[in-house]
């Protein structure tokens, strides 16, 4: 007979394993679908002379007690068991430009935020005060980001642009490239990013910012073990390559490439939304969905490239750097982590 879940889950990707874990911790029968052989997508990691790299995350924000990755992961009963390491407090980030040899410190804290950029930017400081007050003013208009409070979102704040906010808070250009330093965490698009998406992103690293020691898959597998321990099922080689639809053009389940059939009463496809699209059927959706959703700008990629590099040949850091060429910071953006043998 075949098997029918409450929810499908298509990719296990941290959205799709949070998202599995939080229904089957209600008691729902959950299936995870993931194509790769190894889960957790963003959060694979490979290892190369005995080092582990990171292919996507690999510093994370609001992990100190009371803050809101903490309070997610705790729920989802995985925080204790997570190998972090809290980076430098008076500069996680630091942002350098072409020749200049002056790293610009992103602080953890707002008082200290405030502090160390003074120290480059004497003049500024109200303005920075300004700045760091509106990000906690946008952050906290989103009650789900804080796990409390109402539901209902500001619409105002949504349509706000980073870019144009920034140069509202000061006119000096180095300023705002430093306050744009990390912006290759959102696509490196501050001219078409909403700042609210820019304040949850630094807000987060601003109140406390970790790295994972032996990297962000220990996320992926710490998760795939309490869904689990939940009754959950996990598959990976299981690339989903159609949605199954009945006779009254009910949505029922997905096929995987191998010709496997999953039944399910609810799907949540945690994958681009244009693979979903064509996954469903355009017939399936309605006409201004498809308009909406086809007409935005795909964005921009990057490429990593790793190096083993020898030991004893550079200090220890404990802190990522973003170099650009010059100040514009735009799309061309460096940004240089470091792990130290396992
Ligand atoms: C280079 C890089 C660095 C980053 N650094 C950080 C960082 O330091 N800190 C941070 O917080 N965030 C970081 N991010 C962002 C973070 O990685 C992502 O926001 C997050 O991991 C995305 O998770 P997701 O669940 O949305 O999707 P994904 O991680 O993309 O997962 C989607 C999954 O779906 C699977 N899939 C796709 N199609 C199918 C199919 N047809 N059938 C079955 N499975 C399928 C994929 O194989 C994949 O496993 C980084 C991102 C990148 C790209």
């Amino acid at each position: 007979m075949k098997k029918e879940y409450d929810i499908l889950v298509i990719g296990s990707g941290l959205g799709g394993l949070v998202s599995a874990l939080i229904l089957a911790k209600e008691g729902l029968k959950v299936c995870v679908l993931e194509k790769n052989n190894q889960y957790g997508g963003n959060l694979q990691t490979f290892s190369r002379d005995k080092l582990i790299f990171d292919t996507g995350v690999h510093y994370l924000g609001g992990l100190s007690k009371g803050q809101n990755l903490h309070q997610y992961f705790s729920y989802l009963e995985i925080m204790d068991d997570l190998e972090i390491q809290q980076m430098d407090e008076n500069g996680y980030d630091k942002i350098t430009f072409g020749d200049d040899e002056i790293e610009y410190p992103h602080a953890q804290g707002y008082e200290n935020f405030v502090e160390q950029l003074s120290q480059y930017f004497p003049e500024e400081r109200e303005n920075l005060e300004d700045y760091c007050e509106e990000i906690q003013r946008v952050c906290s208009q989103f009650p789900r980001y804080n796990v409390v409070g109402k539901d209902n979102y500001n619409e105002e704040i949504l349509h706000l642009n980073t870019k144009r906010f920034i140069e509202s808070i000061t006119s000096n250009q180095k300023l705002q490239s430093v306050l744009l330093g990390s912006n290759f965490l959102y696509a490196g698009d501050s001219e078409n990013i909403p700042f609210y998406v820019h304040a949850l992103t630094v807000n987060s690293y601003i109140q406390s910012a970790y790295k994972c020691i032996k990297g962000g898959s220990q996320i992926s597998k710490l998760l795939i073990r309490k869904l689990r321990q939940y009754g959950a099922e996990v598959h990976k080689h299981a690339e989903v390559s159609e949605f199954v639809f009945n006779e009254n053009n009910t949505l029922t389940g997905a096929k995987t490439k191998s010709g496997k059939e999953y039944s399910a009463k609810q799907i949540i496809s945690n994958i681009e939304i244009r693979s979903t699209i064509k996954l469903i059927g355009e017939a399936y959706l309605k006409k201004s969905f498809l308009n909406r959703v086809l007409s935005w700008e795909p964005v921009p990629s990057c490429f990593s490239v790793y190096f083993v590099l020898k030991s004893q040949s550079i200090p220890n850091f404990n802190y990522n750097i973003y170099h650009y060429s010059s100040e514009e910071t735009g799309l061309e953006c460096l940004s240089i982590q470091k792990r130290k043998l396992a």
